[in-house]
């Protein structure tokens, strides 16, 4: 029997796990099916407060799990597939094998939407990026392209305009689902050029492997033609990590957790961390925030049960 289970080893249920086990609850961590979270798929980090020459993602993720490991948090990988919040104590499915915890903190995060293009693994972080927050600085003076046509796409386009010598927002279709106003202020931004009705059917690489154009069809015309790009950049949406929770903790019509404030869920003695429930801000930092503060309202909550 667990006190607390935290599922994924993001920056949330990382940081969620050093403040568990520095109040000595023992956490043990289920890293999930993407060890690490999003910041193992980023190079530098640079906006992480306290890292002046900024850090590598997978070194500063890799340091928290360190740090909560010092403190007596359990690390084992795998996936839960299944999980019983019907009753205390609550079941999870690890691979097939039940464990029962009195609490837990759901930090799966979110995964970006990609491509599904065969080739595109290989240039992650080499020229393909899902993250203009995280990597636009690396392309100043680059030629940029975003991809989507919803808010996202156009604020990253607009942020990216900062760096690039220009920026191509590129969408498959002719009307947008960006909000108005986003998409004004894209069509004015004279370093964008706005190109509707495309789809990227392939990236090629330099000899270096990285990203060096794409192959761009035309969906009006069924022509395709190469486009040179250094930055080519993904927004597409996210999907939340949320399947296995579904009809037993409050999700929205995207599939995000609906917080009953702070890190509350609907079940009492489940908690929430990071991007799982945020889809505003979604940086590391916030994710640690709250990681935070889902370990310390399980830490509050243990001990008005009289658990620990
Ligand atoms: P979104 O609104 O779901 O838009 C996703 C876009 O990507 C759509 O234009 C979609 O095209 C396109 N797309 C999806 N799959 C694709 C594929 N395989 N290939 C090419 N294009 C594809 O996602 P989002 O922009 O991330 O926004 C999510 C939510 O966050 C929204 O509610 C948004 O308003 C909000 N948000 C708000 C702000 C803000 O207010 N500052 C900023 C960012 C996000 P189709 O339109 O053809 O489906």
């Amino acid at each position: 029997m667990q006190n607390v289970v935290i599922l994924g080893s993001g920056c949330a249920g990382n940081t969620a796990a050093i403040y568990t086990s520095r109040a000595s609850l023992n956490p043990l961590v289920i890293s999930g099916h993407e060890p690490g979270g999003q910041l193992s798929l980023t190079t530098e980090v640079e906006n992480f407060p306290g890292f002046v020459e900024g850090v590598m993602g997978p070194e500063l993720v890799e340091n928290m799990r360190k740090q909560a490991e010092r403190f007596g948090a359990t690390f084992r990988s795998g996936t839960v597939t299944e999980v019983d919040l019907s009753k205390r104590p609550f079941r999870l499915a690890v691979d097939g094998e039940w464990i029962e915890t009195q609490s837990l903190i759901v930090a799966t995060g979110a995964s970006a939407r990609w491509l599904g293009l065969p080739e595109e693994k290989k240039f992650v972080g080499r020229g393909y990026s899902s993250c203009a927050t995280c990597d636009g600085f690396f392309y100043r003076g680059k030629e940029i392209m975003v991809i989507g046509g919803g808010d996202s796409a156009m604020e990253e386009a607009n942020f990216l305009t900062k760096f690039g010598r220009r920026v191509r927002l590129v969408h498959r279709r002719e009307e947008f689902r960006a909000s108005k106003i986003m998409l004004q202020r894209v069509l004015e931004n004279p370093k964008i050029e706005v190109m509707t009705n495309k789809v990227i059917e392939a990236i090629q690489g330099t000899e270096d492997g990285v990203v060096a154009s794409v192959s761009l069809k035309d969906t009006v015309t069924g022509t395709t033609s190469i486009c040179e790009v250094d930055g080519l950049f993904v927004a597409i949406g996210h999907v939340p990590n949320t399947k296995i929770f579904k009809g037993q903790l409050d999700l929205d019509e995207d599939g995000y957790i609906v917080s009953h404030g702070g890190a509350r869920t609907n079940i009492e003695g489940v908690f929430h961390a990071g991007d799982v429930q945020d889809r505003v801000y979604r940086q590391a930092i916030t994710a640690a925030g709250a990681g935070c503060m889902a370990a310390i309202e399980v830490e509050r909550w243990l001990g008005a049960q009289g658990i620990h």
